[in-house]
């Protein structure tokens, strides 16, 4: 028979190996190579992403409006600022935050050290969804870069142009061998995801998140899960309408209500909903002039198939502002939807986009019903000055986060740890959350020969004597 060399073995086993597979085998021969424990290391790569962002916020920009028609100052205030301020926070104190924990001692335990190391995981996989398609695959990256992970980058292919930009730059300021981008879909996805990593942070929707944390199973690989669903907003007539209207359309119509923490729908009483449409009018028209379709401050439904899917919901109600669809710009105007069944598609699905409907309750203890009889939200959101509303609403509503008074900004304080829980996702990040998300604490105790404190300790050892237990 023919005799194989171990060169040639070698050379057919890599030839069969899939490109990922390839990928990963080298991410962790990167890690193990044991630079990225180095902090100063770690700060050299923070700061390498920190001039990647000033370097390009051109190119940037320009993608993300090719993607979703974004506008720059969304694009600044939502995701290039959200991630340089993230990375100035960050840097000014990973020197702390990576310092081994001093734990107190117990009597058996008094002359020794017990401690915290603070370790990373090793191959970390970042999967990012569309809708910020900067801001959500590379937020997390700085977190698990903190923590002395090598990571693998997976944008969006439903946002080419920023996936491409993400592939062609990140290699330029960032270790080559430590952290890469990979693209591709589904199938690239499927392949990738049969691949053994040591943490998986998945952000998208939580459909797809069942899918991650099936692959991710097979290897009993820790995941965070980022998903999303209908967060509720309440309120009531307690509050200075101008100013909490103005917050809430501006919450619903950044990025067309394509935001994971954008208000799905909302919850007031019958007089509440005539004060709300009448001012949102007032303020849409401010803001967008009579044809908002003209407006260069509206985002574009990202694909055909959400356009599809977002313009049904149009049937689900009374238009009572808006309604307009444009199927060759994707372009669905901001929308306010009144007369609207809780069973209907609109109120069921995650919207995803700028249709707010409106559902009557009776007091802010039906919208406490309403919402606690649903799936647990990423956010619940409360417009009120009455506290008595507001201590009801904290204590009884069950959600990823809250914010009263406003939405979205919440997201800007870092350290608010940020996340789901039941179906809107698990684990949180942002800020600190982030170093600890990827961080492994191990505890090490270590013991001493103290002879003294042996008088206590030996008292384990056989022969036993049941006096002993009885300390
Ligand atoms: P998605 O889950 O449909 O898609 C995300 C990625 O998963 C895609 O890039 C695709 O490659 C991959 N994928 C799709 N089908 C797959 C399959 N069968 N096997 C393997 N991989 C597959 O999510 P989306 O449409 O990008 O995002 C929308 C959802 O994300 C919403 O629910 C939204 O609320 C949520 N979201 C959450 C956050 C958050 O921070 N919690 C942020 C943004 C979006």
């Amino acid at each position: 028979g023919e005799r194989h060399s171990l060169w040639d073995c070698w050379k057919v086993m890599t030839e069969n190996m899939s490109e990922f597979e390839q990928v990963v085998n080298k991410a962790r021969e990167a890690f193990r190579s044991g630079r990225t424990l180095d902090v100063e290391f770690r700060k050299k790569q923070l700061k390498a992403l920190q001039c990647m962002y000033n370097e390009n916020e051109d190119a940037i920009c320009a993608a993300l409006a090719k993607d979703l028609r974004k506008p720059r100052q969304e694009s600044i205030l939502l995701e290039l600022n959200l991630l340089k301020d993230d990375l100035r926070y960050m840097l000014a104190r990973i020197d702390d935050w990576v310092k081994p924990e001093k734990i107190k001692t117990n009597l058996v335990t008094m002359f020794d050290s017990p401690m915290i190391y603070h370790d990373p995981y090793g191959v970390v996989l970042v999967m990012g969804a569309w809708n910020y398609p900067l801001q959500l695959p590379l937020l997390p990256v700085s977190g698990a870069i903190a923590a002395g992970n090598v990571v693998i980058i997976k944008p969006s292919e439903v946002s080419p142009a920023t996936a491409q930009l993400l592939a062609d730059i990140v290699p330029k300021y960032l270790d080559n061998d430590c952290y890469k981008v990979v693209c591709g879909g589904v199938a690239e996805t499927t392949e990738l995801l049969k691949q053994r990593f040591d943490y998986i942070f998945y952000t998208g929707s939580p459909q797809v998140g069942k899918i991650v944390r099936e692959a991710a199973n097979k290897h009993l690989t820790p995941t965070t899960l980022e998903l999303g669903g209908k967060s509720p907003l309440y309120i009531d007539d307690t509050v200075n309408f101008d100013l909490a209207v103005r917050r809430i359309i501006w919450g619903k119509c950044i990025n067309v209500g394509q935001t994971c923490i954008a208000p799905d729908y909302v919850l007031c009483t019958r007089q509440v909903q005539d004060k709300f449409v009448e001012k949102a009018k007032e303020i849409l028209k401010e803001w967008y002039g009579d044809d908002p379709k003209a407006s260069p401050d509206l985002c574009r439904i990202i694909s055909d198939k959400h356009f599809q899917r977002i313009s049904e919901y149009l049937k689900d109600g009374t238009v009572a502002v808006g309604g307009v669809v444009d199927r060759e710009e994707r372009y669905i105007s901001p929308t306010i939807l009144v007369d609207v069944s809780p069973k209907s598609k609109v109120m069921t699905d995650e919207i995803f986009g700028p249709i707010l409907p409106i559902v009557n309750v009776d007091s802010a203890y039906d919208a406490i019903n309403f919402i606690t009889e649903r799936d647990p939200p990423l956010c619940a959101y409360l417009f009120t000055t009455d506290s008595k509303v507001r201590e009801s609403f904290v204590k009884d509503v069950l959600t990823g986060s809250m914010c009263i008074n406003d939405c979205v900004v919440q997201l800007g304080l870092h350290d608010l740890p940020f996340g789901g829980i039941g179906t809107s996702g698990m684990g949180a990040y942002h800020g600190r959350a982030s170093y600890d998300t990827f961080t492994h604490r191990k505890s090490c105790l270590i013991r001493n020969y103290n002879k003294v404190a042996e008088q206590i300790g030996k008292m384990r050892f056989p022969p036993y004597n049941e006096k002993n237990t009885k300390l």
